[in-house]
């Protein structure tokens, strides 16, 4: 870690209130660890495994976009991304190999922000230019992060990778994640992401005992709690959710996805894709270029051996893939 990142660590974080303390709490307290220790997880293989299908999300909808872009670069890259709640920068690597020109990583968790600026600093050649800003995305407009400067060119791609229900605790939010994504990207730019199957947690929630007390499911990889069984408001439909080696019982929101495709044609977004990640798995197992990339990237060994067991490949399904067009 740089002496910048140790420094921010244990610094006081701006507060926030109800939920999103907890949320950004979480997220600021999460070590970050090393390439060595990311091994050693118990869920290497599902984390392999959604880096997979960010990375086909990534090649499919993004590099269309980003070789269409006005902004070039010197070295022959092209591009300007958006990856809004960038978390540690997890992403960074694959838009380095998307040869972009530039990016912007937002994120409400301050230390998350610095691990991921680090992140960049250290990538070998810095590949492409970056900033990095902590901001809650889903309160605040993104000009008040950024110079109006470096804003006037309009993002290529903006990436929200499994951070965007956290917006849905109230319309109001869910409508200022939709404004920062829509004012600021370019016609004909692709918004990408990954949320919680909402389809799927309510089947699991319905399907549990008529008179059950806990309204909980999952397995000893993930676990998903409902405080209420029957109400399924379209915003601030809580629950709590735990994911070994990564989340510890943070309140989520369900993302209806009907409610989110229509608020998005308001914002002149409209979808393009959306997949459960099993069905991107099926997709493009066979694909010659995204059935390699699964051996490289460890989700398969050489042989086709998963690297997930049951409970792995059952936690994977409660997330989908989806990919919107701006209009005009
Ligand atoms: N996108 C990263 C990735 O794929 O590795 C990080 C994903 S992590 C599961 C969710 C991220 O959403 C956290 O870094 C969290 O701080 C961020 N987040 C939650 N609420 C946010 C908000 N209101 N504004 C910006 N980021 C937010």
């Amino acid at each position: 870690r740089s002496s910048e990142a140790e420094e921010v660590i244990g610094r006081p974080t701006k507060r926030h209130a109800g939920d999103v303390e907890l949320v950004v709490g979480h997220y600021n307290a999460r070590p970050e660890v090393g390439v060595k220790q990311r091994l050693d997880s118990p869920i290497i293989g599902l984390k392999a495994f959604n880096n997979w299908v960010k990375s086909v999300l990534i090649t499919r909808f993004a590099h269309p976009a980003l070789a269409a872009s006005r902004t070039k670069g010197p070295r022959g890259n092209s591009g300007k991304v958006l990856d809004m709640g960038c978390g540690k920068g997890g992403d960074l690597t694959k838009w380095a190999k998307a040869r972009i020109r530039e990016y912007i990583g937002v994120d409400i968790a301050e230390v998350s922000v610095q691990h991921a600026r680090h992140r960049w600093e250290t990538l070998r050649s810095r590949p492409f230019d970056a900033s990095f800003a902590a901001l809650d995305c889903y309160e605040e407009p993104l000009s008040t992060a950024f110079p109006p400067e470096q804003l006037t060119t309009p993002f290529d791609v903006i990436s929200m990778q499994f951070c965007m229900h956290y917006a849905f605790e109230t319309s109001q939010k869910a409508r200022r994640m939709l404004d920062n994504v829509s004012r600021w990207l370019r016609p004909g730019g692709i918004f990408l992401g990954t949320i919680p199957n909402a389809d799927q947690l309510l089947e699991q929630l319905d399907s549990l005992p008529p008179n059950a007390e806990d309204l909980s499911f999952g397995n000893d990889v993930y676990k998903i709690r409902f405080e209420d069984r029957h109400s399924r408001p379209l915003f601030g439909h809580r629950y709590h959710f735990y994911l070994k080696d990564a989340v510890d019982d943070v309140p989520e929101y369900i993302v209806q996805w009907d409610n989110f495709v229509q608020m998005a044609l308001e914002y002149g977004l409209s979808v393009v894709y959306k997949e459960e990640f099993h069905g991107v798995f099926e997709e493009h197992q066979d694909d010659p270029e995204f059935g390699p990339l699964m051996v490289r990237m460890k989700v398969v060994d050489s042989n086709g051996e998963s690297a997930m067991d049951e409970n792995q490949w059952e936690a994977a399904n409660i997330y989908i893939a989806f990919a919107l067009k701006k209009m005009g």
